[in-house]
């Protein structure tokens, strides 16, 4: 995508300048700024005009941009919670002792996670856990244990162990 150059600029302002040199509405006694203003913002609805596509892809482009720079910044929070957490309520599985973080997640001992993930409006726990100044009723599992438990109620790793 073109970026709007210096260059492309400095031709427009002398075009701007050109204008201003000649303003045929000027009479003696006349509002010069009146007139310079209106000149100025003749020129820049002339220069939107012509420049529209090319000033609606850098807005977009600078949006976009925006967006995920802030996306960048909310992952990399998330993150640094997430760990957080995990290393306040063990930093390991409670049923099988994984300790890589990319594998596990807060379990709500008591259950009632899909609920209390309503009352926070979908938003991650971490933030609520740390918020709310680390709560019992709360434990770190990996993905598989949690499912397992979830799904039928028990971790193969307990049947092992008995
Ligand atoms: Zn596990
Ligand atoms: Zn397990």
């Amino acid at each position: 995508m073109k970026k709007i150059s210096l260059e492309d600029k400095i031709v427009d302002r002398k075009i701007l300048s050109d204008l201003r040199a000649f303003p045929s509405e000027v009479v003696l006694g006349g509002d010069l700024t009146l007139v310079a203003s209106q000149r100025a913002s003749e020129y820049h609805q002339k220069y939107h005009q012509q420049h529209k596509d090319q000033i609606n892809a850098q807005k977009k482009q600078d949006y976009y941009e925006r967006v995920e720079e802030y996306k960048a910044r909310q992952r990399a929070t998330n993150l640094e919670r997430k760990k957080l957490v995990l290393s306040y309520y063990g930093g390991r599985c409670a049923c099988c002792g994984e300790i890589r973080y990319e594998f596990l997640c807060i379990d709500h001992i008591e259950g009632g996670g899909n609920k209390h993930k309503k009352e926070r409006n979908n938003a991650p726990i971490y933030g609520w856990l740390v918020k709310h100044d680390f709560p019992e009723g709360f434990r770190v599992l990996c993905w598989n244990c949690n499912s397992s438990l979830g799904a039928f109620g028990y971790c193969p790793h307990q049947l092992e162990e008995i």
